[in-house]
């Protein structure tokens, strides 16, 4: 603490521009595409003060223009993981050290510049890198970036406000210090603002991180270090390499100043991630804290009550938004007889007016690409399954071309079986199965939702009975993390919406909240006495 009681300023989330034709933000964002899309950036890792060319590169694409390079980025070898760890040690005393104030200036600084000067830039890197469409691109690394950086300033001045009563003679005091050792941040590719959340959050409760992008997303993880570097954030607290997951990981994690893990990605690398650091506990100078978001199967069920055009709507923007490259897309839905056809019908008008996928560049798509061939690949083999499965049927989209980029068709698979695969596997692509249920099973289905699947993120119902509300809201309480009535299962917002599931889908540290802040310090309790004993004898002993 300085020398005052200092009042953040009240986080208020980032309004979303809309790009509208012939607005200056549409030309701007267009113009930094352009010259990311025609240039070629050469991506260091970034380790104390230095910015480290290791020779061995990765060249980096556009998933929706696959053979057309914007640049490449730099693999890490052993020696520079360890590197990256000694830095974080090194510079931990000063960093944790330093007033809080003076932290919580750098990241709302950090917020101002993405919102101001580095908007265009995040923006078209996000949609170069992983294929949103300006709409995504703006609402995830802008907005929900900026969102998570101002909150969280303000959910750290909150923690530190918390504190003990004290009794006469004595004064209680909790300090929130950062763990002992260093935070490992591994981000996956989907949300630019996560990756920039994950090191950032640990970072600012005064923790020092190697952070690890996925590879699909260095493009604009380096707008991200840009972005903090500009606003003042001290070398060595944020140490950033890439290149083979397995390798860093096992390095880092062998490192007895190992302190916590933060990840986000798929279920079962997290799994792993948390076996391998039982395996090596006996290393550690301290318990490691675990905080993983990972892998969903999110639902939709509307009760024979619900509205269906509201349903619909909430199938298509909940399912196909950002290629339902969400952890929160809809991908299994649970429809009543008596209302399906006319839901169906409407689903499929919406997605024959979208255009056929193509390049974000191009603002009237809807659909992009999606990230890379493995993910092509995977979401074409399940596809390709629904075609020939006797209980399977496609009733919308079905095809595929990665000719020039990864696209996938939208597509809608209706099913007679409601433990059919794809209502249980995680896709995370452009497909979504449904299920038609007899109006009479409403109860049996609200079972059959929450036994489907292993995850539990998140879940929608759309419904106007009252009372159905209320026994979905209570059958279903285990089976999401992020419960919607009558909205779709996606777009939370930061400081309204905290984010995170349980089961399968993480530790539901709640990305975006004090929850998740407090899980990157340990306390320390300080009792102070004024008048201190004389005599080792109480009162009754008399
Ligand atoms: P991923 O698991 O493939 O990769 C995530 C990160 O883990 C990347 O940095 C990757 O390089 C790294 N990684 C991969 N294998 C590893 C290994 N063996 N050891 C250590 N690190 C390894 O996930 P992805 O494809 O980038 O992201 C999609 C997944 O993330 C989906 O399952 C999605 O549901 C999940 N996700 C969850 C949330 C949430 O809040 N619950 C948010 C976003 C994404």
């Amino acid at each position: 603490m300085g020398k005052g009681f200092f009042h953040v300023p009240t986080a208020v989330n980032e309004p979303i521009k809309d790009y509208a034709p012939g607005s200056s933000e549409r030309e701007e964002v267009l113009e930094q595409y352009r010259s990311y899309f025609n240039g070629s950036v050469d991506v260091p890792l970034y380790i104390g003060s230095e910015e480290i060319k290791t020779g061995n590169t990765k060249p980096m694409s556009p998933p929706h223009d696959h053979k057309h390079i914007v640049g490449q980025y730099h693999v890490a070898e052993k020696a520079h993981v360890t590197k990256a760890i000694d830095n974080c040690l090194a510079s931990r005393s000063a960093w944790a050290d330093l007033t809080w104030e003076q932290r919580a200036a750098v990241f709302l600084k950090a917020a101002e510049l993405i919102a101001g000067p580095y908007r265009a830039k995040i923006n078209a890197a996000t949609m170069i890198a992983q294929s949103k469409n300006i709409y995504q691109a703006e609402i995830d690394a802008a907005c929900e970036l900026i969102d998570f950086l101002r909150f969280n300033v303000e959910y750290m001045s909150q923690i530190y406000d918390e504190q003990p009563e004290s009794a006469k003679g004595i004064w209680n005091r909790v300090e929130y210090r950062p763990l002992e050792g260093f935070i490992y941040a591994i981000t996956p590719f989907n949300f630019t603002a996560i990756a920039g959340n994950l090191p950032a959050s640990a970072a600012m409760m005064g923790n020092v991180v190697v952070w690890k992008p996925s590879d699909s997303q260095v493009f604009s993880a380096k707008v991200i270090v840009d972005i903090f570097k500009e606003a003042g954030l001290p070398d060595g607290v944020i140490n950033v390499v890439y290149g083979d997951p397995v390798m860093i990981t096992e390095t880092v994690l062998a490192s007895p100043d190992f302190a916590g893990i933060h990840f986000t990605g798929s279920t079962h690398v997290f799994k792993e991630l948390w076996k391998q650091i039982g395996n090596n506990i006996h290393t550690y100078k301290t318990y490691p804290k675990i905080v993983g978001e990972t892998g969903g199967k999110d639902f939709i069920i509307a009760h024979p009550t619900a509205k269906p055009q509201q349903v619909a709507t909430a199938i298509v923007r909940g399912s196909f938004e950002y290629q339902g490259q969400k952890c929160s897309a809809a991908s299994r839905v649970y429809l009543p007889k008596s209302l399906s056809k006319e839901i169906l019908e409407s689903v499929k008008k919406d997605i024959a007016s979208f255009k056929k996928p193509g390049s974000p560049e191009d603002m009237s798509n809807f659909i992009t690409a999606v990230i890379h061939e493995g993910s092509f690949d995977k979401l074409a083999k399940y596809i390709d399954q629904a075609k020939t499965d006797e209980n399977a049927e496609i009733i919308a989209g079905g095809n595929y071309d990665k000719s020039k980029g990864y696209f996938i068709e939208p597509t809608v698979i209706l099913t007679t079986d409601p433990k059919y695969t794809t209502m249980e596997t995680e896709l995370f692509g452009p497909v979504v199965t449904i299920y038609v249920y007899e109006d009479k099973d409403w109860s049996e289905t609200l079972k059959l939702v929450d036994t489907t699947s292993e995850y539990a993120l998140t879940g929608a119902i759309l419904a106007t009975d009252r009372y159905a509300i209320d026994e979905a809201t209570l059958a279903l309480q285990n089976c999401a993390g992020n419960f919607y009535i009558n909205d779709k299962p996606t777009g939370a917002v930061v400081g309204q919406q905290p984010f995170g599931g349980a089961r399968a889908s993480g530790t539901n540290d709640k990305a975006g909240s004090a929850q998740n802040l407090l899980r990157w310090v340990s306390p320390r309790l300080i009792k102070e006495t004024f008048v201190t004993p004389t005599d080792y004898r109480y009162p009754f002993l008399g």
